[in-house]
């Protein structure tokens, strides 16, 4: 073949095609596009924690005009803006055959917070995790979707342990010019600028632009040079400072993200609240509607056909409730607007309106003046009823508004990398089975005509799990086997990092840190005390015997954040580094620092068993179990949130049954000692149960109808799709 060299206008559309394929988060749910920036810079993609606009700064202009006269290289960016496009104008899509009214008046989806990728840490936990997998999936179904949240520019610390073990927080400054956002301009140029009543103040805000495939999520900002200090630091920290700070976050997000919509020019079908925090919006749009001369009682019917609500856990502290001064002070505006007193403001998030006592809670006027409710299990959904039945108070607890969505994740963004590939040689086969053709030029990674993303979501695709000529045990078990061992590895380099900052008698020899042979439990999410992390340990002896047992070895894996004020939390990681550091479980549990998208991706790949024990029925679904089954990892769980519904007795464990003690000391025993029960009599008889060949095959066959029950249920394509049909199109 003969070579000719690449023409410089070809050279520069295609800088100027990836330079916008990096604003926009497609490329994180993309393995082939991934590949190329890791390909460009591979120092960089690690230590620039994978962040494509970073490295197209770091690579100069020249160098990617350079690289790109290798014909290779080349192809491969060719190839991937070429799927970025299909992507983008794909018009066949479920959306508009299912939903092409919301292409018109899409869905504002609203969010304190947004869990997207690793290089834009804006989320806190799994609600933000959830809304950025609602919006991808919301994207890849092309249903109409905006979101709105705030630019955190300090985003959600990042956490390190003291010599005491203790979690200290620290914070570093976003660098916008390196991330995947665009400032929201108006047509001359200029950043689109609104205002909002705070307090005594008018707080102007702008908005950056996070595309997210074919949808934009708008990230609002107070930090303007016309705003007083404290008012440009209202916006540095996710769920920072105090309730004041909260309060006017929330009046930012719900009543600000109403306006910047409306300066941008979208008349919304439906707003969803994602939890309590957005539920201000709610005022802006009564205050919209009197503004056009609607009685008060008509502009609240009105905005209530417009909005629907998702109640996030059963938690009371996770209820914002802000005392009448507070109100009062922050948002005394509102009943001035509305032409109400400050007490019939106030009626509005209040169970007993008349009670003056009683402080006003964000769920409370979300549930007021929504037009459909849910949870996000069915339990929950059931608890909800019981929990808010205060406010129906003619309704039995059955007839209590509010039905259930089970969560899901978005699969293509969770898998790991060589998962990805993994699962794309799996589809291809069944493609090329199907049609009776072969692979064409590009071989099955690249063919254009697997339809991967539409596959993965399947329930056809994942029954053929059932069939072992499909995937053999051995393929899954050397599948295994490869998680494993990068997780291991994963956690001996940042076990190495963690360690340079503690004193050198602490070290470990890292190398022969873990077993790559041994059954690995994994256990990572945020450390609220309801969340039990270190209940397996209660079991103390009993677990040092299983850890060094020769035959049947067991370790662990822990991660997690606690809230920056919670104490007990933060007792709880201390406890479990000091039992990581100074116990006889040493070399045999390990804590990793920081945990974030990517330690979870590894996390939820590479361990055997994915251990979650809340208190139920505190947890209201839970997502990081979801994670795992894709990755062939089982879950040992609680009967509570998903797991309750997802646990059939063949696809993973359950601890205890569907029920629980009335009291938390009898609850956390009983827990315990099922825990204990489980993990002996079933988990590592089973996990440890090789035939002639060393193989478990009880153990994949549970990995297999994982597979067939779980992943093709528990992902956002089902959830968005159920949101659309029950919430989104119904009026
Ligand atoms: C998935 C995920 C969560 C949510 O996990 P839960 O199972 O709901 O506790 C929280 N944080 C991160 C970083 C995650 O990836």
């Amino acid at each position: 073949m003969k070579s000719k060299v690449i023409s410089a206008q070809e050279i520069t559309e295609i800088v100027v095609g990836l330079n916008r394929m990096a604003r926009n988060l497609w490329w994180t749910w993309n393995q082939d596009a991934q590949e190329l920036f890791q390909e460009l810079s591979p120092r960089g993609w690690q230590n620039l924690y994978h962040n494509a606009v970073a490295i197209l700064h770091e690579v100069s202009e020249y160098e990617l005009r350079t690289r790109l006269q290798d014909h290779e290289f080349a192809a491969h960016a060719r190839r991937v803006l070429h799927n970025f496009k299909a992507y983008m104008e794909e018009k066949d899509t479920w959306g508009r055959q299912n939903a092409p009214a919301l292409h018109q008046n899409p869905v504002a989806y609203f969010s304190a917070e947004f869990g997207f990728h690793e290089t834009l840490p804006i989320a806190a936990g799994g609600l933000g995790m959830l809304a950025g997998d609602h919006a991808k999936s919301a994207s890849d179904l092309d249903i109409g979707f905006v979101g709105v949240s705030l630019f955190y520019r300090e985003g959600y610390f990042q956490q390190a342990l003291n010599q005491e073990n203790w979690q200290t927080e620290y914070y570093t400054l976003l660098n916008p010019r390196n991330l995947p956002i665009e400032p929201v301009l108006n047509a001359a140029g200029d950043p689109v600028i609104c205002s909002v009543r705070i307090a005594m103040s008018q707080v102007s805000f702008k908005a950056w632009r996070v595309n997210v495939g074919r949808h934009p999520v708008f990230l609002l900002d107070t930090n303007l040079p016309e705003n007083e200090q404290h008012f440009r630091d209202l916006t540095l920290r996710v769920y920072g400072g105090d309730s004041t700070t909260r309060i006017m976050q929330e009046i930012l997000l719900g009543v600000g993200g109403v306006r910047m919509l409306r300066a941008l020019g979208y008349q919304p079908s439906t707003f969803h609240m994602n939890e309590g925090h957005a539920a201000f919006l709610t005022v802006e749009l009564v205050r919209e509607k009197m503004a056009q001369l609607l009685s008060f009682d008509a502009a609240v019917e009105a905005t209530r056909k417009e909005c629907i609500f998702t109640t996030h856990t059963p938690v009371e502290a996770g209820h914002d409730r802000f005392s009448s001064e507070l109100m009062s002070y922050a948002a005394h505006k509102f009943a001035a607007q509305l032409k109400l007193t400050h007490q019939q403001m106030m009626a509005f998030g209040r169970v007993n309106p008349a009670d003056e006592n009683e402080p006003f809670c964000m769920t409370v006027l979300a549930l007021k003046l929504s037009r459909a409710a849910n949870g996000v299990s069915e339990l929950h959904g059931q608890v909800s009823r019981e929990m808010w039945q205060c406010l129906y108070r003619e309704r039995t607890v059955a007839d209590v508004p509010i039905g259930h969505i089970t969560n899901g994740i978005h699969l293509m963004g969770w898998m790991k990398g060589p998962v990805r590939r993994f699962w794309r040689r799996k589809v291809a086969a069944t493609t090329y089975a199907k049609a009776g053709t072969e692979p064409g030029a590009t071989g099955w990674q690249h063919d254009p005509n697997v339809p991967f993303e539409k596959e993965i979501n399947s329930a056809e695709f994942w029954k053929r799990m059932e069939d072992p000529n499909f995937v053999t045990d051995e393929e899954l078990w050397a599948f295994r086997y490869k998680l494993r061992r990068e997780l291991i590895e994963f956690s001996r380099r940042r076990l190495l990092l963690q360690g340079q900052r503690l004193s050198h008698g602490d070290f470990i020899a890292f190398d022969s840190l873990m077993n790559p042979d041994a059954l690995t439990i994994g256990f990572a999410r945020r450390f609220a005390t309801y969340k039990r992390a270190p209940l397996i340990f209660q079991q103390f002896e009993n677990i040092v015997k299983l850890v060094h047992d020769k035959h049947r070895p067991v370790q662990f894996v822990f991660a997690g954040k606690a809230h920056p004020r919670d104490d007990e939390g933060k007792r709880f990681i201390q406890h479990i580094n000091h039992l990581s550091k100074h116990s006889e479980l040493k070399g045999h549990l390990v804590f990793i620092e920081n945990y974030d998208v990517h330690v979870a991706r590894q996390m939820v790949s590479g361990c055997d068993i994915w251990l979650n024990n809340p208190r139920r029925p505190l947890e209201a679904s839970g997502t990081s179990g979801m994670k795992a089954s894709c990755h062939g990892c089982l879950n040992m769980s609680i009967l509570d949130g998903w797991w309750r519904e997802g646990y059939d007795g063949t696809n993973g464990f359950a601890i205890g049954d569907d029920s629980h003690a009335a009291s938390t000391e009898v609850q956390d025993r009983t827990d315990s000692e099922n825990l204990y029960k489980v993990l002996t009599e079933q988990v590592i008889p089973e996990f440890y149960n090789r035939d002639a060949t060393g193989i478990p095959r009880q153990w994949i066959q549970r990995i297999r109808r994982a597979m067939v029950t779980l992943v093709p249920q528990y992902n956002t394509w089902r959830m968005v799709q159920e949101y659309t049909r029950k919430y989104y199109l119904t009026k």
